[in-house]
């Protein structure tokens, strides 16, 4: 089969490998289509936390291995004890690696497993023909939503598991920083739960018509003050909730600065380097910090929202690009028109 694998630094090759086996529990699927996620951008840019030397944690692998954690597909093998699924069913899935033993897996919160890894990075992922992947990860695609779209639901769903983190929503005023795919997954997750107002901050002017169209405002940072805007916007208040999506000191601390005293601050941001935090800040008026890692079962809601048509996922989709023109049109493309883009989908099987 065809797969983008990954060997290092800017090398991302497209070889024909060997298809996997499903093991027990496992079932093998063949991609339809695979989302580009802005881990995958920075395994190829770095810095890259696919494991070079060490082998992972739970996998035990190293590089070279093939990259990509969104996708699509059609259940083609099952592997031993399996049950519920049958060849020919439309899937996606979390792509997690857990190990199913700790205290966090045991609990039901495998996101934050002692050894947690994804498709891709900690093992085989995507950007192939076929991917195996354990059956307990799957996620069935609801009549009405095509696979195309399909791809788009694990992204949406860090939005809507860092909004169950937070509790009610219902009546609150949201801002969100960051309006790339994370960002729009945090504005949807805080509109479907019930959040009365929501703004969304960002650089220039591409998702304006996007955000707006779904009933949010929108504010272009480089020309308004946030803090400002924010307050007028609130009446004098400041924000009851707001998401910092982009993993910046200085959106960190725009952030804190627009939190209302006893307000929730979620952090979904990934900081490239390492902030400096504003705690007297935070901790004056009991301003209460989150963090959110990945998702558990929203997928599944996800799915449910394209399906009832509060999500457009068509809307979201702003390139295709295939496994042979993935380095060139996806990854190099993206380095230069990162903003423009939301989610850019590689087409690898037949399915729509
Ligand atoms: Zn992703
Ligand atoms: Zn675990």
């Amino acid at each position: 089969m065809k797969a983008a694998v990954w060997h290092g630094y800017k090398d991302v090759r497209i070889e024909e490998v060997a298809e996997p086996t499903p093991k027990k529990g496992q079932v093998k699927i063949a991609v339809d289509w695979a989302g580009i996620c802005g881990t995958d951008r920075h395994e190829y840019e770095g810095p890259n936390f696919i494991p070079v030397k060490k082998p992972h944690r739970l996998t035990g692998r190293v590089a070279p291995l093939i990259i990509g954690h969104e996708f699509s597909g059609r259940i083609v093998e099952l592997g031993e004890d399996v049950d519920g699924w049958k060849v020919g069913d439309r899937v996606t899935a979390n792509g997690s690696l857990t190990c199913g033993k700790c205290e966090a897996c045991r609990s039901g919160r495998y996101n934050i497993c002692q050894k947690l890894g994804f498709l891709g990075v900690g093992d085989d992922g995507a950007f192939a023909n076929y991917v195996v992947v354990e059956a307990a990860k799957l996620f069935r695609i609801p009549e009405g939503v095509s696979q195309r779209e399909a791809a788009v639901a694990e992204p949406l769903a860090c939005g809507i598991h860092a909004t169950n983190l937070m509790g009610d929503m219902n009546g609150k005023d949201v801002v969100v920083i960051g309006p790339g795919i994370i960002g729009l997954s945090a504005f949807f997750g805080a509109k479907y739960a019930g959040a009365s107002r929501i703004l969304v901050s960002g650089i220039g002017d591409y998702r304006r018509e996007l955000v707006e169209r779904y009933g949010g405002t929108y504010i272009d940072s480089s020309k308004a003050d946030l803090e400002e805007y924010v307050r007028t916007w609130g009446d004098g208040r400041l924000a009851d909730i707001v998401y910092e999506c982009i993993g910046a000191e200085k959106t960190l601390d725009q952030a804190i600065r627009i939190t209302k005293p006893g307000g929730k601050l979620m952090v979904m941001g990934v900081f490239g380097k390492k902030p400096t935090v504003d705690m007297n800040t935070l901790q004056e008026a009991e301003r209460i910090l989150y963090t959110s890692q990945a998702h558990v079962n929203e997928i599944a809601t996800a799915l449910e929202y394209m399906k009832e048509g509060k999500i457009r996922a068509d809307e979201l989709i702003t390139k295709e690009v295939t496994l042979d023109t993935l380095t060139e049109e996806g990854f190099e493309y993206l380095i230069g028109h990162g903003p423009e883009n939301i989610k850019v989908l590689i087409k690898i099987g037949e399915e729509k």
